[in-house]
């Protein structure tokens, strides 16, 4: 039931002994980083500012744009030869955020994964067949390493092939799936098409859901295509990846590793923290990292803390499925997409007006991004062939800018409604 009883099962007043200890740690070793050694000298701080866990509160919330700000190396806290991984973000929001770790940071990463795959259910025995992009992007790598620590039989499967993943799938009789959610809503109909029955022609038994916001109604209509239990997977690069929270087999919110992140739930607007059980933005500090050490990093994500204990016997706290982004950002199958990012590309193109609008729909179980496109009035003079060209223009330069390809609709000026204040470029019409 447990990969590591003893940490998971710590008293509370033990886990905030540890926590205490590791926060020390945390900030003597952050402090040698170009970042932290100027900020924590601006404001007289160092590890004696530290008596309690509450004294978290002295220091400065990091943002991504700090991390942004201080590409590539200013947030290392050990000498560079050290390091032996770097992982990014998708890369797709501007300049990608970069994480480095050290042997033991790996180490503590693929341990904190087996804890999460344990907890799940999986065990040594289990073929487990990783369907996510493997690279600079976490969800791959991250996830193989734990599951080799398991002693799971892994398939490097890696994103995409459809087809292929059933292939494999069956030929090898995958127990346990690593999955974003979108593309198993979108596998299951090519398991239609193929006219393979996903409950009774497969032995999965777990899948974990990761990398993009879902609801708990289409987790069930996942459970309920497949036949397998699902379970919640939240991670961000910034804190390694996956295995940050995860469900357990009560499926009733993710613990939270806190041995690992000491967690915060603020109010994004007034940054001050919120009461337990109150939503509002994570932010975590990490609490076992060598490389690349970060101090109360701001998620974005909207959660809560559930504050009862839970039945299974961990004391690591649970948060709810995150809510969505405190930023506009949008998730389109897996894929991380700015609205800015659309408007400075169409911004770039001649012949188009001052408005568009984003529109996103699910059709069957794809997601689908139309952009609306406010184009001078001269296209609409009747050439098509204009009209069609400066069309095909601004798909080719969306599709280089947010790497999916969107549809777009050409239409005349003042035709998107405007309201007043800020413009609304995004419509989701996307339901479970
Ligand atoms: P980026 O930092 O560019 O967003 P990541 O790949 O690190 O790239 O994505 C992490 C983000 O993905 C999280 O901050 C969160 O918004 C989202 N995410 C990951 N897992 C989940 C999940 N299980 N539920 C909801 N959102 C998730
Ligand atoms: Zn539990």
């Amino acid at each position: 039931m447990y990969w590591e009883k003893d940490v998971e099962t710590l008293s509370r007043a033990k886990l905030e002994k540890l926590q205490l200890v590791q926060l020390k740690d945390t900030i003597s070793r952050a402090q040698k980083s170009f970042y932290y050694g100027k900020t924590f000298k601006e404001k007289g701080l160092n590890v004696n500012s530290v008596k309690s866990l509450h004294d978290i509160n002295k220091f400065s919330f990091t943002t991504k744009d700090d991390l942004r700000e201080h590409w590539p190396y200013g947030f290392i806290a050990v000498p560079k030869e050290e390091l032996v991984r770097m992982h990014s973000s998708s890369g797709t929001t501007g300049r990608a955020t970069v994480v480095f770790h050290t042997a033991h940071d790996i180490a503590v990463w693929a341990n904190l994964l087996a804890r999460c795959m344990y907890m799940a259910g999986m065990r040594k025995g289990d073929v487990f067949q990783n369907m996510m992009t493997y690279g600079l992007f976490t969800g791959g790598l991250g996830f193989h390493y734990g599951a080799e620590k398991i002693g799971a039989l892994v398939i490097p499967a890696g994103a995409g092939n459809s087809k292929r993943q059933i292939q494999l799938m069956r030929d090898f009789e995958t127990t346990v799936v690593h999955v974003i959610p979108s593309y198993a809503l979108h596998l299951s109909a090519v398991f239609n098409e193929l006219k393979i029955n996903p409950r009774k022609d497969t032995k999965v038994k777990i899948a974990f859901l990761g990398a993009e916001p879902h609801t708990e109604k289409m987790r069930k209509k996942i459970e309920e295509i497949y036949g397998y239990k699902a379970f919640n997977s939240y991670g961000l690069s910034e804190m390694n990846g996956p295995g940050v929270a995860f469900e357990c087999p009560y499926q009733n919110g993710m613990h939270i590793w806190e041995d690992s992140f000491l967690v915060e739930i603020i109010n994004p607007k007034t940054l001050q923290p919120v009461a337990d059980g109150e939503e509002g933005e994570l932010v975590m500090t990490t609490l076992q990292r060598e490389g690349m050490p970060l101090i109360r990093y701001r998620t974005k994500d909207l959660t809560k803390i559930i504050p009862e204990p839970c039945v299974c016997g961990r004391t690591h706290r649970r948060i709810e499925r995150i809510k969505g982004r405190t930023d506009d950002m949008l998730i389109l199958k897996g894929v991380n997409i700015y609205p800015m990012q659309v408007e400075r590309k169409l911004m770039e193109i001649e012949g188009v007006g001052t408005n568009f609008l984003i529109v996103l729909d699910r059709e069957g179980f794809n997601d689908l991004m139309t952009v609306k496109v406010e184009v001078d009035r001269k296209y609409f003079s009747g050439d098509m062939k204009q009209l069609d060209a400066l069309r095909k223009k601004i798909v080719e330069g969306l599709k280089s800018e947010i790497l999916i390809t969107p549809k777009v609709d050409l239409v005349e000026p003042d035709s998107i409604p405007k309201g007043e204040g800020k413009a609304v470029r995004v419509v989701d019409n996307r339901k479970d």
